[in-house]
Order: C-alpha cells, then sequence, then structure tokens
C-alpha cells in the first residue's frame, strides 16, 4: 500500500434515511437494480493533487456540465460484486480485491487514473457499514455494490481527463431464480461483435454494454433470454454473452472455457468456478471452442452441460442456441442443465454465503 490509500473518509449520515418499515418493505422484495440505499460513495482525483475528498454522504442527483469529458467520449468504467448478510448477522463481501484489480486493469486500458486498491476495497467497507440494515437476508437475496468512475473534465478536446469522479452505490436485490425448469435460451448474434484483440473487451467499461444492446435486443426479438458472441475474426469461436461468461462440461468430467486472450472479461465468478473445478479434480481447459463443435458435441453426447456465470446471476444453466439455422439443445444433460452445474453453484454460494468453510480466504467480512 502507498499513501495515496490512506485518503480520510468524511462521513456524513443521511439526515432523512428511508423510515425503517418502508426500507423493510423494500429489502424483502428487491427484485433487481431499481431500489437504492440511503448512501454513496464519491471520491474525487485531480491531476497533481491525486484521490482526495473521499466521503460517505446521502444518495442524491449528480450536478453535470453539459461538456462533462464522459458524456462525449464514455470514459467511464464499473465494477459490481455483492455484500452478503452472513449466518452470525454480520456482513461479509466476496473477492473484494479481485474487483479492485480489475477496476485498475480497466482504469488503465481507458487511460484513466487509477484507484488505488486499498482505497476501492476501504470505499465498499463504508458503504456497507453505512447501508448494512439494507442487506437482505439470506435467503432473500445480497446488496449489490456497484463501484463506478467517470471523467468528468469539463472539456471537448479528446484526451484522457484531468479529473475524475469515483463512486460507490448500493442496491438491495433478489435471489436470481429463472422461473420454469429450463435454463435461458441464447441467440447466436449474427452482425455484431463484442470486442476484438486490442480493443476494450477485458475491460469492465460502459461502451463494452453499448455496444452489446443492439445484439441484445436481436435476442430478445427472436424470442431468447441473452446474446452469445462469437469472435470477431473468423465469426466461429465463441466467447461470452453480452455480461456473463460462459463454460462448458463434458462427458469425460472435463469443464472448458474461452481463454482470456484480451476480447472477453476476466470474470471473477469465472476464475473461482476454475478453482473449484480444479480442486474438485476436474480437468479445467481454457481454450477455445466452436459454435460448430458446439452443436456437434451437444448431439453426441461428449457435451453435458453448459452455464453461464457471473456475478448478479452466478450461475444459470443454458438450455437452448437458437440462430437462423435453427436451434439446439445445449448439452446433451437436457435444458435444465445438470449435476456438475447445481454442484459447482451450490459449493460457490455457500462459500458465498457463509454455509461452508471458506478455504481460499475470499470471503472478506465487513462488520
Ligand atoms: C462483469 C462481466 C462478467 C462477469 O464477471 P464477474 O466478475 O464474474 O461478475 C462477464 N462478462 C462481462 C462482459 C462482464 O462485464
Amino acid at each position: 500500500m502507498d499513501g495515496l490509500d490512506r485518503v480520510p473518509f468524511n462521513v456524513v449520515p443521511n439526515p432523512a434515511p428511508t423510515p425503517a418499515a418502508e426500507r423493510a418493505k423494500l429489502v424483502a422484495a428487491p427484485g433487481f437494480g431499481r431500489v437504492f440505499t440511503d448512501h454513496m460513495v464519491t471520491i474525487r482525483y485531480a491531476e497533481g493533487k491525486g484521490w482526495h475528498d473521499a466521503r460517505v454522504e446521502a444518495r442524491r442527483p449528480l450536478t453535470l456540465d453539459p461538456a462533462t469529458a464522459v458524456l462525449h467520449y464514455a470514459q467511464e468504467i464499473f465494477e459490481g460484486l455483492k455484500a452478503y448478510r452472513t449466518p452470525s448477522g454480520g456482513a461479509a463481501m466476496f473477492r473484494p480485491d479481485a474487483n479492485a484489480r480489475r477496476f485498475r486493469q480497466s482504469a488503465e486500458r481507458l487511460a484513466m487514473a487509477p484507484l488505488p486498491e486499498g482505497l476501492f476495497v476501504e470505499s465498499l467497507r463504508r458503504l456497507v457499514e453505512a447501508d448494512r440494515e439494507w442487506i437482505p437476508a439470506v435467503d432473500v437475496g445480497t446488496l449489490y455494490l456497484r463501484p463506478f468512475m467517470i471523467a468528468d473534465d469539463v472539456f471537448l478536446g479528446v484526451k484522457p481527463s484531468a479529473t475524475y469522479l469515483y463512486m460507490v452505490i448500493a442496491s438491495p436485490v433478489g435471489a436470481y431464480f429463472k422461473n420454469g425448469a429450463d435454463g435461458v435460451t441464447v441467440w447466436v448474434a449474427q452482425q455484431d461483435t463484442r470486442a476484438a484483440r486490442g480493443g476494450t473487451g477485458a475491460a469492465k467499461c460502459g461502451g463494452n454494454y453499448a455496444a452489446s444492446l443492439q445484439a441484445q435486443a436481436e435476442a430478445v426479438r427472436n424470442g431468447c433470454d441473452q446474446v452469445v458472441f462469437l469472435d470477431a475474426i473468423e465469426r466461429r469461436k465463441i466467447e461470452e454473452l453480452g455480461g456473463m461468461n460462459v463454460c462448458f462440461v463434458f462427458a469425460d468430467g472435463s469443464l472448458q472455457t474461452p481463454p482470456l486472450d484480451g476480447t472477453i472479461l476476466p470474470g471473477i465468478t469465472r476464475d473461482s468456478i476454475l478453482r473449484l473445478a480444479r480442486d474438485s479434480g476436474m480437468t479445467v481447459r481454457e481454450e477455445a471452442y466452436t459454435l460448430d463443435q458446439w452443436k456437434a458435441d451437444a448431439a453426441s453426447g461428449r457435451l453435458t452441460e453448459v452455464f453461464a456465470c457471473g456475478t448478479a446471476a452466478v450461475i444459470t444453466p443454458i438450455g437452448r442456441i437458437r440462430s437462423p439455422e435453427g436451434e439446439f439443445i445445449a448439452g446433451a444433460a437436457g435444458p435444465a442443465g445438470g449435476p456438475v452445474t447445481q454442484r459447482l453453484r451450490k459449493q460457490l454460494v455457500d462459500i458465498q454465503t457463509g454455509r461452508s468453510a471458506d478455504p481460499y480466504g475470499w470471503v472478506h467480512s465487513v462488520c
């Protein structure tokens, strides 16, 4: 840790927090991403001054000059992670240090000021402490934390901003359950790709999402839940969904996922699952896998299960693949997924929620 990690926080509790009865109602059935807590974190950066003015205060709208850089050139990055209510009534976060590292790497790719990793983790801890009453009960859901950073220089010249605003907001979210027995149906993106070598595919930036939305809308028009992107060069290799990584489980007990070659996002859920799979004796391959191979292996029975993984939904079975050429069942175990998907999901969620031991040091208790 360098000195920059120790920016003092000014904590000013919200003078008019949500009444307890209303909060209890919201937290009991939160849905996803529409309910927000009473506080937020802000930290500012200026060239020559560094990181300063760290605050925890009442959540409120921003006032931005119309010439604010992010509104024009999209220097924006974000993270997503969850705080869990632990069985003893405390709170814990899952691998916030991994999010801190990825946030710094995203900042570097977008020529933004990197936030010291210790300061990132501290900012999350401060917000969870301030809003701890907003964490849903263990079986209801979690508190989703959204750290993000924008270029807030008021200047229309094209160059990296000289000032940045880092913020964290929090939103209670329900446990994600896809209704019905089947997994999600994914649409193969036809025209659009998500990222190319040398692009921003490995950075968690809003621009990647903007670029994925047209294909996601195409998926929905075709009756699918999600879109799966192919590589930008050959249009054959599976990359990932708009916001989740993909894993393939084979009849021989091995697991395969596309490699981190700069075009996909290095998911922390992906990384955790690979670790759990390896430690349970599975062979894990980080190798490219083509759509044609997927179709052939699902038909032959060599491929049994396919799932998508990411913080929001943890692990979701992929049930069916659809494209203009037709549709096929993702794996021989059937559209509802199978035992390996279920086992990995349970193992991961049990560690996250403190129901089972954490031999990896992944869980950080907060308060
Ligand atoms: C955030 C994200 C993921 C999943 O990452 P986690 O750290 O597991 O939440 C996967 N793909 C994309 C494009 C993402 O933005």
